[in-house]
């Protein structure tokens, strides 16, 4: 466990799945502070915590997103700016966009 309380098994799975940043696609870079990864609960809520929910973005899109519901940040001048969209994300978001609809 680490103070996310992401346990490390599945910290593992996220790190193998997510090479780059799951809203805005970039490839993560430790040494640029725009383009570092972090940790992101898809659906904000901190007591989701699997595969579905947890994924690595870039710091950019980490604070552009912070609180927002994502189909509401999806709207956001930063997406538009950055062509990030429904259709653009990873397969992880794409699927939470999906359970929504459901
Ligand atoms: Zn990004």
């Amino acid at each position: 466990m680490n103070n996310r309380n992401i346990p490390n098994w599945l910290e593992i799975e996220i790190i193998k799945r997510d090479n780059n940043c799951v809203y805005c696609g970039v490839v993560f870079d430790k040494n640029d502070f725009k383009n570092k990864a972090t940790w992101e609960h898809i659906i904000n809520d901190e007591n989701i915590i699997n595969i579905s929910n947890i994924a690595l973005c870039c710091a950019s899109c980490n604070s552009s997103k912070w609180s927002k519901e994502l189909s509401e940040w999806l709207k956001s001048n930063y997406c538009k700016k950055k062509n990030i969209t429904s259709k653009s994300v990873s397969d992880v978001i794409k699927k939470s966009l999906w359970i929504k609809d459901i």
